[in-house]
């Protein structure tokens, strides 16, 4: 048996105590406590092997048994971690952030009640990408789901970290339309209508009476969430597009500002991407095949990638949904400022109600091939992603671009990056793919993403949403006004959570028991 990686205050007894009390309130097959189970909620893609080790797991299956497992938690003073399915890959996976936690794992809670008529899903947090696709599926339900690169995860999940994928309901967090919270003292609550009894407008009318909770529960440490309400997309009559690829890393700058303008009046209501050639790249070849030299590839390599692919320097997928004769007069309007602006190359698309759709993310189609891109290097791959909020200005993307490509020159690193457009931001992502049995280049990516944090910072651009890492280095950087807003959060979680028993340090927010964790 490997030495246990005990929670602040414990001992050996203490944790068998504990897992005892969580066995006579669970039953022995929702509890996990050996090295295997340990290892299963270990982050795949770590980049230091040694933090966010979970002391075990329980896995509760209904709304009462998290409040038992919440209620032995405040007994015990033992942290537990809430994951829906856990598959944040390249923020932490399942992992908890302070070693010794207990992972809550609500993937067992898989119900899913669906009303047609609004489009309102109410979901447990363990019902996943793949399985909502083939309930609308089996139902013949015609919505359409808003999947991320990765969907292998959970549906709420993936809502309650900000993630994003690709149709107009692309934000995933806005979907969400009322709350069940089991609270860190245990308590249930509803949020907006779902406080007032038997109210049909839950899932319809998002801020109820009063102040408006469901974002308080996002990217917080402020409760568990049992159910949310989503609102899915209406299947369109139509899906018309284009798939642009331009051939200079500067041309960047004219696609923000041609883009731009057109998500801001909504002639584009889905959310493009700008994504590099690496992006297409990593998922069809492995760097192997290319070179065998060390540190960034050279411009002559990757013009020979391109070329095979035939793929640009950047490339963009452009989608309109909806009426047939709306999208007609749209692509019109896309094309020709498209070409304006002088692409190498645009690939029409387009799909009608009833034709075979295209498996991708425009269609809200669950896929998981994106994560081929951890095999780039080699060995046991994986990533991490930094992603700060630029403005939706091109000269700005270009120079974030030249800034963050000249650091992962400087540190021997392959740029993989992409623009996200939101309606008046951008999400700038950048992957730093890593092969985890390359010690020497491990070494370098700790001080490459402080790096990328601090040139960001001086720019004014904070992360949207970060690795279990870095949470407290980004919650940092968030310092108006001396770091008032962090204040006021764990002002918050001290009054919901006074035993300081859920999530401690998430985004930076720490519980006063804990606090002297902070930054360790
Ligand atoms: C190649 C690749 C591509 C990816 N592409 C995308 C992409 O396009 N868009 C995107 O958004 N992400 C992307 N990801 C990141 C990630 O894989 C997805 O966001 C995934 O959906 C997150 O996992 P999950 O849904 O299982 O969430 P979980 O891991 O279950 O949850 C995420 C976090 O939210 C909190 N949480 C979860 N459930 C609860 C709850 N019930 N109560 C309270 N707190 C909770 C926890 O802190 C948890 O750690 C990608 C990853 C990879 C590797």
């Amino acid at each position: 048996m490997e030495e246990l990686p005990l929670p602040p205050g414990f001992d050996a007894a203490k944790v068998q105590q504990a897992m005892r009390a969580f066995v006579s309130a669970l039953g022995q097959d929702k509890v996990f406590l050996e090295d295997e189970d340990r290892i299963a909620y270990h982050d795949k893609f770590a980049i230091d092997d040694t933090h966010h080790l979970p002391l075990g797991a329980v896995a509760p299956t209904t709304v009462e048994e998290v409040q038992a497992a919440v209620k032995i938690a405040n007994q015990y003073l033992l942290p537990l971690w809430p994951i829906s399915r856990g598959k944040n890959l390249g923020y932490g996976g399942n992992a908890p952030l302070l070693s010794g936690s207990v992972v809550l794992d609500l993937s067992r809670m898989k119900k899913i009640e669906f009303d047609p008529e609004s489009g309102v899903v109410t979901l447990e947090p363990g019902v996943g990408f793949y399985d909502l696709y083939d309930y609308l599926k089996q139902h013949d339900l015609p919505f359409w789901l808003s999947t991320p690169g990765n969907s292998w995860g959970s549906v709420i999940g993936n809502a309650l970290d900000r993630g994003v994928g690709y149709t107009p309901y692309g934000e995933n967090t806005k979907n969400i339309c009322g709350l069940e919270v089991v609270l860190p003292t245990g308590e249930v609550v509803r949020t907006g209508m779902g406080a007032f009894p038997k109210a049909p407008t839950w899932g319809v009318y998002p801020f109820g009476f009063g102040p408006g909770w469901d974002q308080m529960f996002v990217q917080s440490n402020f409760g568990i969430v049992t159910k949310a309400n989503m609102w899915l997309m209406p299947e369109p009559e139509s899906l018309m597009g284009m798939d642009v690829e331009f051939d200079k890393p500067e041309d960047l700058k004219a696609m923000v500002d041609t883009i731009g303008p057109l998500r801001r009046e909504r002639v584009l209501t889905q959310s493009p991407s700008i994504g590099n050639w690496l992006r297409a790249a990593a998922v069809v070849t492995r760097r192997n095949e290319w070179t065998d030299k060390p540190g960034a590839l050279s411009d002559d390599v990757i013009d020979a990638i391109r070329k095979k692919f035939n793929i640009g320097w950047w490339g963009v997928s452009l989608r309109l949904y909806g009426r047939e004769e709306i999208n007609k007069a749209a692509y019109k309007v896309l094309e020709k400022a498209m070409n304006d602006i002088k692409p190498m190359l645009i690939k029409p698309t387009s799909w009608v109600k009833g034709q075979p759709k295209e498996h991708s993310g425009w269609t809200g189609t669950p896929m998981t091939f994106p994560m081929q891109n951890v095999n780039w290097y080699g060995g046991r791959g994986g990533h991490i992603g930094f992603s700060p909020i630029i403005p939706q200005d091109g000269t700005k993307a270009l120079e974030q671009f030249n800034r963050t490509y000249s650091r992962y020159k400087e540190y021997g690193m392959d740029y993989q990056g992409s623009f996200a457009f939101g309606e008046r931001h951008l999400i700038n992502v950048n992957a730093m793919i890593f092969d985890k049995d390359d010690a020497e280049k491990m070494k370098r990516i700790d001080p490459f993403f402080r790096a990328l944090v601090k040139d960001a910072e001086e720019m004014g651009y904070g992360e949207y949403r970060t690795h279990l890492d870095y949470m407290d280095l980004v919650a940092k950087t968030y310092s108006w006004g001396g770091g008032a807003l962090n204040r006021l959060n764990e002002k918050v979680k001290d009054a919901l959570d006074p035993n300081g028993i859920l999530a401690p340090g998430k985004s930076g927010i720490w519980p006063n028991r804990l606090r002297k964790e902070r930054g360790q």
